[in-house]
């Protein structure tokens, strides 16, 4: 990970912008920002389609600005903005013009691929790039990561388990490191049996029992793809090989991940599961700010567990780690086909058994995957990331019985 600050001044009130404001860890950022507003200056906001919620940020944050990505809004949020002085933008180019305007910080924030052209766009712009948009690692990493450091990027890491990391690394050469375990809370079906879990409704998928996060993480969450994600993500963020990463069960989500190193020393960060803490510690970096997020009292909670994850029950896991292994273009597939499987289930089109199923076939199923993609362009990763996601719908309309709620092969 670069962490040249060379070409970022540390100016004040330092240049910040959001890329998917609207969103969880956008609204999370602002709040943030607004509590310290004295020490940043909103540059740019983006988000896809909810407009007004768009205008209302820009507007209370001073944001240069707003861009809309879905373009039939742009009459709307033009509408919402007038006579504020705030620049409104809409479709792709507009989220690349967000993106690339002058920041010393961005908060790379879209959920999925969408997200890859515009934070590739600011990680080419140098300065630093808070990633939350794991995405972006998991369809692209080698891509992005040469980018980063072909531009002297400084990326810091958002997700809580790779903030822990880099936390509790500090530096340390990757050489030392023996393994890093990420935790996973192990979502609301921890427990439930294989039957059940065939019958699990997206209402019940959407209740996780610690974090408060958007709706597709939240579901990746239950079926422990969004941890198998993660692995790609640490893998590309600190070059370490797969053989070294491992993730444990951990219900409390207390201990985010812990780092073991070669002298027998295990270090870990603790904190109560509140994205405010990662996201607090990218925008202060190198230094730390004062936050309100809920203090640890680790004597009131008393009890940490740990346990393996359960792949039977949970195969998303293992598939990210059998792309991981096979490379680049799989991730990528991995990652289109579970982008439809999850909107697919949240529809109530098919069952939560069904997500891991149709992600597992659509690998299964595509063809010559170890030459697509393989040290493409951005243009070739989007062409891959199109060809899965086709894939994926061809086999959902092909098996539509058999993925359909309650029916479920899993
Ligand atoms: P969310 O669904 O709450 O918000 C997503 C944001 O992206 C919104 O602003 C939305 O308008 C925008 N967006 C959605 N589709 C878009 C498109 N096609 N084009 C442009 N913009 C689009 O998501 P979130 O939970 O805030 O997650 C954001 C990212 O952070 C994800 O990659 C997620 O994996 C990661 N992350 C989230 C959390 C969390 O606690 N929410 C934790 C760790 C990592
Ligand atoms: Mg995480």
């Amino acid at each position: 990970m670069s962490k040249a600050t060379a070409n970022c001044r540390q100016e004040s009130p330092r240049r910040v912008s959001v890329l998917g404001a609207t969103g969880s860890i956008g609204r999370n950022t602002l709040s943030l920002i607004a509590e310290n507003a004295a020490d940043y200056r909103v540059v740019a906001l983006t988000a896809n389609r909810k407009w007004q919620e768009l205008a209302r940020l820009a507007r209370a944050h001073g944001a240069e600005f707003a861009a809309i990505a879905d373009e039939r809004y742009y009459g709307e949020l033009r509408e919402a903005l007038a006579g504020s002085g705030i620049e409104v933008g809409a479709g792709q180019a507009a989220l690349i013009e967000a993106a690339k305007r002058p920041c010393a910080w961005l908060m790379a924030a879209i959920i999925g691929s969408a997200g890859l052209a515009p934070t590739l766009a600011a990680v080419s712009r140098g300065c630093t790039v808070a990633l939350a948009n794991k995405e972006c690692l998991v369809t692209a990493g080698a891509l992005f990561m040469a980018a980063v450091a072909q531009h002297g990027t400084t990326l810091l890491p958002v997700d809580s388990e790779h903030s822990a990391a880099f936390q509790a690394m500090d530096g340390s050469p990757v050489e030392t490191i023996e393994r890093l375990v990420l935790t996973a809370s192990g979502g609301p079906f921890r427990e439930w049996s294989r039957e059940a879990l065939r019958k699990a409704t997206p209402q019940q998928a959407l209740r996780h029992p610690n974090w408060d996060m958007g709706a597709k993480i939240t579901i990746d969450s239950a079926t422990l793809m969004n941890k198998g994600f993660e692995l790609i993500e640490a893998h590309h963020l600190f070059a370490l090989p797969p053989a070294k990463l491992d993730v444990l069960i951990h219900p409390q989500s207390i201990v985010h991940c812990l780092v073991a190193y070669h002298d027998g020393s295990v270090l870990a960060q603790l904190a109560m599961p509140d994205m405010r803490a990662p996201i607090a510690y990218s925008l202060a970096w190198p230094r730390r700010m004062a936050t309100s997020v809920p203090r640890l009292d680790l004597a009131a909670l008393a009890r940490l567990e740990f346990a393996e994850p359960d792949t039977e029950r949970f195969p998303a896991l293992s598939l990210a780690r059998q792309a991981l292994e096979a490379g680049e273009a799989a991730c990528n597939v991995l990652n289109a086909a579970n982008e439809v499987a999850v909107e697919a289930f949240l529809a109530g089109r098919i069952g939560f058994t069904a997500i891991p199923a149709l992600v597992e076939e659509t690998l299964a199923q595509f063809e010559r995957l170890e030459e697509a993609g393989a040290g493409g362009d951005l243009e070739a990763v989007l062409a891959l990331d199109r060809a899965g996601r086709a894939l994926a719908r061809s086999l959902l309309e092909e098996y539509d019985d058999v993925l359909r709620p309650g029916l479920a092969a899993g």
